[in-house]
């Protein structure tokens, strides 16, 4: 089964960049030498250079968004970006979900069910997805990781088809995690994903669990990729920080 998923590494770039570090970044991108036979690259940057990044990029990585409006067409939605005029770019992914957008930045953020409509509303437009789900240092202390990961994740299957995951790429990051420096250890990030596997035979059907890429993120770096990789449940990473520099090309490497 474990063969069947091909690596994935993701780069957010969040909200970084002026337009010489992007075109300073897909040069040394482009500059990075060939990558492992099996594995996909994609890369997610700020919405208004993504259309920059998509034309000048080599074509072996992808580019993403990393975040999708809710409506599916063009009109009156002022400040959206919908799927389909992200399709319409040539761009094939957007990040749904990613904890800092959950979170909302001290403001009401976003909740789970919108988080699974906008999947919902990506996937019909003919996007692939990468939702994130994660659970705080809080909730991992207090026990509760599979029940903040599994309401997540039961949003996610209310609004989507079972043969919607073909389509899917799930990012278990835990938000303690993330841009602290704090890796999950190998083992920590093992078995949340083998849980999130199992909780997805046991809610959607044991193909789409042994299919589907659970790829992990939370201060991934060229130092510790290996490691996490040879994890059966890892299928590769969300890399913030790291995907700004030439770390970005070692973690591809070293997920073989
Ligand atoms: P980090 O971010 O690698 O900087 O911890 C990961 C993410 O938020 O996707």
């Amino acid at each position: 089964w474990m063969a069947d998923r091909v690596p994935f590494i993701g780069g957010n770039w969040k909200c970084n960049g002026t337009k010489k570090s992007v075109a300073d970044l897909v040069k040394l991108l482009n500059e990075g030498g060939n990558f492992p036979d099996k594995v996909e690259v994609v890369v997610a940057p700020p919405a208004l250079h993504v259309g920059y990044v998509q034309d000048s990029i080599r074509k072996d990585i992808s580019v993403s968004t990393q975040n999708v409006g809710l409506p599916k067409a063009y009109g009156a939605y002022t400040g959206e970006l919908s799927g389909n005029m992200i399709k319409d770019f040539g761009v094939n992914w957007c990040i749904t979900g990613h904890s800092e957008r959950r979170e909302g930045f001290g403001m009401a953020g976003e909740s789970s069910e919108l988080v699974a409509k906008k999947t919902k509303a990506a996937l019909e437009q003919g996007l692939k997805v990468i939702p994130c789900v994660g659970e705080k240092k809080e909730e991992r202390e207090a026990g509760k990781t599979m029940d903040v990961i599994s309401e997540q994740m039961k949003a996610l299957v209310a609004e989507l088809s079972p043969s919607d995951w073909s389509n899917v790429v799930v990012a278990y990051e835990p938000v303690w995690a993330i841009g602290t420096g704090l890796t999950a250890t190998p083992q920590q990030a093992q078995d949340t994903q083998a849980d999130i596997r199992k909780w997805m035979a046991d809610n959607i059907s044991p193909e789409v669990a042994a299919s589907t890429r659970i790829i992990y993120g939370g201060s991934v770096k060229a130092g510790n990729a290996a490691e996490l990789f040879a994890e059966p449940d890892i299928d590769g990473f969300l890399v913030g920080g790291a995907s700004l520099t030439s770390d970005f090309i070692a973690i591809i490497n070293a997920s073989t």
